[in-house]
């Protein structure tokens, strides 16, 4: 009897082993369908066929979907590292990596798509209430309606005659099956057209002609930076490039992708954001053409399935553009990783699990190939410059470096010296200069009440210059603690979520009240249930709010708002970033968004509209959050033809960051931040474990969060901090609880993570803790 160890799409740790009945033939990499529990029936991934009989009864394969692998088998190798490093099973990683398409049986018709768009009858605000209403009892189709209406009123007017969305883009935006979508088309509250969608990636050009022809040249000093990290490549397989803004990093990106090319060679091509996949598309296929193909997951899922099956053929893509989720796809002949903008904090993933960092994942890949890896920035992460630094020297235990599962990061090599190649450009191209940046003590105009809402006169001077010349603005606010709300001004209501707690987010334009947690909705009361008051009022300054200031200071100006509400769909993206770069808007608003590696050229003020929301938060990283964004969003001033100008308003005008950011002290302040981080054992001088509990008996999860913190005690006494509530402490009806672990590098990974899954088993085997959820969170940002 032959037997086969699966993978379930399910948050199960391990591997299951089912029996192949005769005449079935599997390899591993394929999908099969088993059965499980009564009735269940599930696409697993073969991993292994083998002979050895389990001590337990198995049931047979049903059958055998695949006649080839369709996951390599160094792409389950990179799921076990996942799972194990990040702590999370396998099955999340399985359901992570691949595209739904090939999760489900019947697979998928990639000729023409459903959309769902709303039925004329729904066509008006009252409608969509009276809908929002009905559908509070039911919240999952609540929230997949609400967020089709979030992806087709992405911006201000409220335009009924709008293009539907794909019900794949749908279903995975708002995380929900296609059954809940028929329900609401059920309901009469959406309808169906079947859409024609174009071939995957159509190229703008399609050529294959030679390669270099469309190349610019390097620069004396971008070739100087390409010599320098090929050479380096040689010793170190990890390079960073730290050069500042518009120094023409992507240049020599570009150089360095179609040398791999001619070698043969796949790229993989990693950026932090979805929005920046449209621009760098285009710089991309100019040069590449058909070569080049785009992964994310705003594409529809039959695009991704489509891609998927492409990297497995014999005519794969030789260049991936992708975000995070891209690491998933399969390669076969890797040569080259470029990880752009790798201090970007959305590499990521928060929730759900695998809490993976796309940028260690991506490493991992690389190792695994033997690939070139090439991390890119203006303003290295805290742990990529501790990695490439030649000035620290951290202390290397004997046997750390042999510890399987392999750490990529917060290492150095075994040799001693730092673990990556350094390379410096710190020229804009053409010589620009960077911007100059202004400080704005608001606290003192504040007083003098000499501020238009959230405007300094200062700002506004600038800002009217800017128009006057027909240059472009940008105005950043950074979104934490700046959710607009309603609020009632005679006795201070704020509407809060039933489920979480967490303050309703107020979206003017559909008059809406939801929680960005649970996706809960709720319509604006007439009258406070508190108070009875009928004046409530909108508090906070979201982007809706700085837009709606702006109009009334520059009634004629176009303005843009790119924040996570108006950006749920791919379309949303790409129009606001496009309508910015043609000039068709002159004022891009928006949270941390705009900070990413943009490339406009007419842009000649940026606003950075509150630096002290950044400084304040209570965390270990605020100052390099703070430093790295404000340095990044000042970046995108002034990049072709002179001198752009930063205004930075703050309360705190003395404040260390704030100085080293008007010096441009880059080495002051990466040097501040190190000995800091070193000090109070902050990583990358230690690893951070967060451990999550989550009940919804309030009670019981604070006795199971004590017991586990004092089970974890008795293993790594003073290491353990906590349990604490998190910031947020209940979500979706569940209370959490959050435990921390604070870890010498010198601390073997293999026994830690085995240590952790330990005391949970030991605590999960109490009965009372039947539906207590752990998790975790391995380096968390
Ligand atoms: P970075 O990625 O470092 O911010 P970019 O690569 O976006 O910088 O370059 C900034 C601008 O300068 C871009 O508009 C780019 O087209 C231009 N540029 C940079 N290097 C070259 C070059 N070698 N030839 C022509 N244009 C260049
Ligand atoms: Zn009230
Ligand atoms: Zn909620």
């Amino acid at each position: 009897m032959r037997y086969v160890d699966v993978i379930l799409p399910l948050p199960l740790e391990g591997l299951f082993t089912y029996s192949l009945p005769d005449g079935l033939q599997v390899e591993a990499g394929a999908r099969v369908l088993v059965p499980l529990a009564k009735t269940k029936k599930y696409v697993a991934l073969a991993v292994r066929v083998h002979d050895q009989r389990p001590d337990f009864d198995v049931r047979p394969i049903e059958e055998v979907l695949d006649a080839k692998p369709i996951v390599t088998s160094r792409q389950i190798a990179l799921w076990q590292w996942i799972a194990d490093y990040y702590l999370s099973p396998i099955g999340e990683v399985y359901n992570a990596a691949l595209p739904l398409g090939l999760k489900v049986r019947d697979g998928y018709r990639p000729k023409t798509e459903t959309f769902v768009t709303l039925p004329p009858s729904m066509r008006s605000e009252r409608m969509l209430h009276i809908a929002l209403d009905m559908l509070s009892r039911s919240p999952k189709q609540q929230k997949a309606f609400t967020t089709f209406l979030d992806m087709v009123f992405s911006s201000r007017d409220l335009s009924y005659e709008c293009e539907g969305v794909s019900r794949d883009e749908l279903m995975n935006t708002a995380h929900c099956t296609s059954a809940i979508v028929k329900q609401l088309i059920d309901k009469k509250f959406l309808t169906t057209y079947q859409k024609e969608v174009s071939r995957i990636n159509a190229p703008l050009t399609s050529h294959l002609s030679p390669l270099s022809s469309h190349l610019s040249p390097l620069s004396p000093a971008q070739q100087d930076a390409y010599n320098s990290i090929v050479l380096q490549w040689m010793s170190k397989p990890v390079v960073l490039l730290h050069g500042v803004t518009s120094s023409g990093k992507t240049e020599i990106y570009i150089h360095l992708i179609q040398q791999a090319i001619e070698r043969g060679e796949q790229v993989l091509y990693l950026l932090p954001e979805i929005a920046l996949t449209v621009q760098m598309r285009e710089r991309l296929q100019r040069v590449f053409g058909s070569r080049l193909g785009i992964y994310h997951s705003k594409y529809s899922d039959a695009e991704r399935v489509e891609i998927w099956h492409k990297q497995l053929s014999a005519n794969p893509y030789d260049i991936i553009l992708g975000a995070r989720s891209a690491v998933f796809l399969p390669f076969q002949r890797l040569g080259l990783v470029i990880v752009d903008e790798e201090h970007e904090t959305s590499f990521k993933q928060q929730d759900p699990a695998p809490r993976y960092h796309a940028r260690s994942v991506a490493l991992v890949l690389a190792r695994q190939f033997g690939a070139k890896t090439l991390l890119g920035t203006a303003t290295p992460s805290a742990e990529t410059y501790y990695n490439a630094s030649p000035h620290l020297h951290p202390v290397l235990t004997p046997g750390e470096s042999s510890s399987t599962p392999p750490s990529c990061e917060g290492r150095v090599q075994a040799g001693g010296g730092p673990k990556y190649g350094y390379v410096a450009l710190t020229q804009r191209y053409q010589d620009i200069e960077l911007p100059e940046i202004q400080i704005v003590d608001i606290k003192d105009l504040k007083r003098r009440k000499m501020m238009s809402g959230v405007f300094s006169p200062t700002l506004l001077v600038a800002m009217r210059q800017a128009f006057e010349r027909h240059e472009q603005v940008i105005l950043f606010q950074n979104r934490r603690g700046f959710a607009p709300m309603i609020e009632c001004p005679t006795c201070g209501w704020v509407p809060h979520c039933t489920n979480c707690d967490v303050s309703l987010t107020y979206h003017k334009a559909l008059n809406m009240l939801t929680c960005h947690y649970c996706g809960f909705t709720h319509r604006v009361p007439d009258r406070c249930p508190n108070c009875e008051s009928e004046d409530l009022r909108g508090r906070g300054f979201g982007t809706e709010k700085i837009e709606d200031q702006l109009l009334e200071l520059f009634p004629d100006i176009r303005v843009a708002r790119m924040d996570l509400d108006s950006t749920r769909s791919r379309q949303a993206y790409e129009r606001i970033i496009n309508d910015f770069s043609n000039h068709r808007t002159d004022v891009l608003v928006g949270t941390q968004m705009v900070t990413k590696g943009l490339d406009f050229d007419n842009v000649s003020v940026v606003g950075i509209l509150n630096a002290d929301a950044m400084l304040n938060m209570p965390d270990f990283r605020a100052y390099e959050v703070a430093f790295t964004m404000m340095a990044q969003v000042a970046g995108r001033a002034g990049r072709k033809h002179r001198r752009g100008l930063v205004l930075l308003q703050t309360k705190n005008p003395d404040h260390e960051i704030v100085r080293q950011l008007v010096a441009n002290d880059v080495k002051g302040f990466y040097q501040n931040l190190m000995e800091e981080r070193q000090a109070f054992r902050y990583p990358p001088f230690s690893r951070l474990v967060y451990v999550y509990l989550k009940h919804r008996d309030e009670q019981l999860l604070n006795t199971a969060a004590i017991e586990m913190a004092s089970r974890l005690r008795q293993l790594f006494s003073t290491r353990v901090l906590g349990p604490d509530k998190p910031a947020v402490a209940r979500v979706k009806t569940l209370f959490i609880r959050k435990i921390v672990l604070k870890l010498e590098l010198s601390l073997n990974v293999v026994q830690v993570r085995q240590c952790l899954r330990e005391v949970q088993r030991q605590l999960l085997a109490d009965k009372r803790y039947n539906a207590l959820q752990v998790y975790y969170d391995v380096d968390p940002l």
